[in-house]
């Protein structure tokens, strides 16, 4: 194995929005890093130093398991994961599809818990390493349309903290980031068109359309080069304009 200033780190949901954006903060400050997503071509097109791309469903334990050996087989074990995959499909309870509600709890939830099982044991050994779940405002105030989403995000909320005092006597880190809207693709997956443009009528009347993607990147790569023995706990992070 070659040695490598920086430690290895894990991004999933690294094909758009914050993933991306994460993926091109870390490499400037040449991090070794492992992208997961399903469109694996959007990763690949960054073209970035030391990089692994690796199509994954973070609901497949043994496939993001088996992405994660590969990298710390060439990288060393992972310092920081960031369990960012997500998915939005807001609806009104009384009438969505609950296999849209399914989707949810699988990516959000399963997909998170098993990026934190895959990473904690070694880290708990090593006494450091980092962990990073993208959860949401969703998952600290109730909002109309986000039953199901709303449901998954409390979950990441609940399991960071759980998750955290588990750690904490390992020094491990376990942080929340819980961001307020951002315009990225993640809205986009919705099925309900009205619910959609009513969404996208309420940023723009309370004019909550300048935070970026990028800034929520800075913000994880900020919480994550603090000292080992600082943790910034729970984020919420939305644009300044944002009323709810
Ligand atoms: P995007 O839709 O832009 O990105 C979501 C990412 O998750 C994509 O890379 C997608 O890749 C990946 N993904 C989805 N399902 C899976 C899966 N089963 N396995 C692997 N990867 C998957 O959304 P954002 O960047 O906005 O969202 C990132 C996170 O931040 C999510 O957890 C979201 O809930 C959260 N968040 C977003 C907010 C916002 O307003 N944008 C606000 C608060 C929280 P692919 O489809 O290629 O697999």
């Amino acid at each position: 194995m070659e040695t490598y200033n920086k430690k290895l780190i894990v991004i999933t949901g690294a094909s758009s929005g914050f993933g991306l954006e994460m993926a091109k903060e870390f490499a400037k400050d040449g991090y070794p890093l492992l992208l997961l997503a399903r469109r694996v071509e959007r990763m690949e097109e960054l073209n970035l130093p030391n990089t692994i791309c690796r199509k994954v469903d973070v609901t497949n334990k043994d496939e993001f398991e088996g992405a994660v050996r590969e990298a710390e087989a060439k990288y060393g074990k992972t310092d920081l994961i960031v369990n960012n995959a997500g998915v939005m499909l807001l609806g009104d309870m009384a009438s969505q599809d609950p296999q849209e509600w399914k989707t949810m709890i699988d990516v959000n939830i399963m997909g998170v818990m098993n990026g934190m099982q895959i990473v904690m044991n070694d880290m708990k050994e090593r006494k450091s390493g980092t962990i990073i779940n993208l959860a949401s405002i969703a998952g600290v105030q109730p909002f109309p349309n986000h039953g199901a989403y709303c449901a998954s995000k409390y979950g990441v909320v609940g399991l960071t903290k759980v998750a955290r005092s588990e750690m904490s006597p390992f020094n491990v880190r376990v942080i929340s980031i819980c961001p307020g809207a951002v315009s990225t693709e993640l809205l986009g997956h919705t099925t309900d068109q009205n619910i959609i443009d009513g969404y996208n009528q309420w940023k723009e009347s309370v004019g909550a359309v300048n935070i970026t993607a990028n800034d929520i990147a800075q913000t994880v790569k900020y919480a994550y080069q603090l000292p080992q023995s600082v943790l910034l706990r729970e984020v919420v992070i939305t644009d300044t304009m944002q009323d709810a």
